[in-house]
């Protein structure tokens, strides 16, 4: 892996490395030094259409291959997975600007997903029922889609692609991943991986690109599916565009979209352990995870006390090279992220929240070019404020303040997004009535960012996911599949006669 400026980042289309048909080019940027570090081409549509092709192709063989032997390749793609994780660490560390453990805590997490699918013999044993009646048995299958698209974010470059492509290929899928344009050398390491592990040409491809090669998978009739993540406005893009597609047959699309994470703390909760769990949820990956928690909401007498034990902890974050071994917090994605975060703080001070520690204008050492930003905490935060309702995606902490248990639920419920939340008490009841009433797709109780593990599902709630099946996990298996019942009977039983009745079990 080169760092060069001059470096091209390509398509990896039927096994190899391709060159753009007429496509342009984006710079790719370290964050931490500010300095480009390659350029990554940009499908054009004879690109999309070369991919299709090239995914189609593969896909008879690819589902007529036994599940067993898929999943045989998964455990090799594993094995060389955990061979190569410091690499692929570092390389989203480079492009991306997380800590170095953290980029390893996300590449854990995408084996994980590839360890579920390598179970796909038995995940894809499906239901028999013998002898209906009259010498006929009843069962279903769960069949391969064709050629499916993943369109990922640029947060997690290795672990969003794994949500979807191992479950993607075990059950017979062909896969073509468009990664984040910002982020994209990971997924050509994963394409690389692959080939070694032994899957067949053509199964998995990598399209790089913007908007134009998102229109173009969405609207090539080829395309069975589409698995996407990313903010709210372009999953409800890709989600609508999807079901208008023209053609024969729709579209399958999940979108998952951009959150607003609560946490609260509830006056009985064991402060030390809650202020630990909002400093690692709030500035982990500098607050660019779709689970970071943006919002503390303090119950009634908590609040000075929380509001106290937070800010020496957000002033004294270390933030630096996500390289640097003592790093909590590395740069943000681009410049032009650091600047879309800075007006958000500015309209936070000027709608009246209290900033009680600012992160702008902050240097790092030897970084002076770098997309730096230190950890900004907001007090009396309130709910129709700009910085409380939108996405800031950046390490912003507000404070809201509610007086008890049914304020909190019901700020929490009133919210646009669903993604996750958490509730931080050692009362088992408030626990319960929380997890049971809260409007949320994934909740942690004294856990602050609770992403299901492989063999659970991922999703969100209301503008934080568009479609009915969650990622990964049984749902993931349901998505990539399509069901069908057969009934069977043979030969000596068949000479009955017709029936114009419906058929009822006899
Ligand atoms: P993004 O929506 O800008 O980009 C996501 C993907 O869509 C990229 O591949 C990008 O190339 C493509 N894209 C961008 N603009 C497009 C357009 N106009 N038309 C078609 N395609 C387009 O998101 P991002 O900034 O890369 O990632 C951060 C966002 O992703 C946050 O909102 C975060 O909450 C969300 N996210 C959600 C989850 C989840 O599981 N819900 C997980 C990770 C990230």
């Amino acid at each position: 892996m080169t760092n060069s400026s001059n470096h091209k980042i390509q398509h990896y289309i039927n096994g190899r490395l391709t060159e753009t048909a007429g496509g342009s080019q984006q710079a790719v940027f370290n964050p931490a030094t500010g300095e480009v570090s390659a350029h990554v081409v940009l499908a054009s549509d004879a690109d999309v259409q070369a991919v299709v092709a090239a995914a189609k192709a593969a896909a008879p063989a690819w589902a007529d291959t036994a599940p067993l032997k898929r999943a045989r390749i998964l455990f090799k793609f594993k094995d060389l997975l955990e061979k190569h994780h410091d690499d692929l660490a570092a390389a989203i560390t480079r492009e991306h600007g997380k800590v170095f453990s953290d980029a390893k805590g996300e590449v854990t997490r995408g084996i994980e997903v590839v360890e579920f699918a390598c179970g796909v013999p038995q995940l894809l044993k499906t239901q028999f029922t013998d002898n209906i009646g009259g010498g006929i048995d009843n069962w279903n299958l769960r069949q391969p889609l064709g050629v499916t698209v993943g369109i990922t974010p640029f947060n997690f470059p290795f672990m969003v692609p794994m949500w979807m492509a191992p479950v993607a290929l075990a059950t017979g899928n062909t896969f073509i991943l468009k990664p984040s344009e910002r982020d994209p050398s990971p997924s050509l390491m994963v394409a690389e991986l692959l080939k070694q592990a032994g899957l067949p040409d053509g199964v998995f491809n990598v399209l790089q690109g913007d908007k134009q090669a998102v229109d173009g998978l969405l609207q090539h009739p080829d395309v069975k599916a589409v698995s996407f993540v990313g903010s709210t406005p372009i999953a409800e893009y890709i989600y609508t565009s999807g079901a208008a597609r023209k053609g024969p047959y729709p579209l399958r699309v999940q979108a998952l979209g951009g959150a607003k994470n609560h946490l609260v703390v509830m006056p009985d909760a064991n402060l030390e352990q809650a202020v630990d769990a909002l400093i690692g949820a709030a500035y982990g990956s500098a607050g660019e995870r779709c689970m970071a928690i943006s919002v503390a909401v303090a119950v009634g007498s908590v609040a000075d006390k929380l509001v106290e034990a937070l800010i020496p902890r957000v002033k004294s974050l270390k933030v630096k090279n996500g390289m640097e071994a003592d790093a909590e917090m590395g740069p943000v994605v681009s410049a032009a992220h650091k600047a879309k975060i800075e007006a958000y703080i500015e309209a936070g001070v000027q709608s009246g929240a209290k900033l009680l520690v600012d992160g702008r204008n902050l240097t790092v050492d030897g970084h002076s070019k770098g997309f730096f930003l230190g950890g900004c905490l907001f007090d009396s935060v309130t709910p129709e404020m700009t910085i409380y309702k939108e996405e800031i995606f950046g390490p912003v902490l507000c404070v809201v303040r509610v007086p008890d248990f049914a304020a909190a639920l019901e700020l929490i419920n009133g919210h646009e997004f669903g993604n996750g939340v958490a509730l931080f008490t050692s009362d088992g009841n408030t626990a319960r009535e929380f997890s049971r009433r809260v409007e949320v797709g994934m909740i942690g109780i004294n856990v602050p960012i609770p992403v299901p593990m492989a063999w659970h599902s991922f999703g969100g709630w209301k503008r934080s996911m568009f479609g009915d099946t969650h990622a990964y996990g049984e749902e993931g298996i349901k998505f990539y599949t399509r069901y069908k019942s057969i009934m069977q009977r043979w030969p000596e039983s068949i000479s009955k006669g017709a029936e114009f009745t419906m058929p009822t079990s006899k």
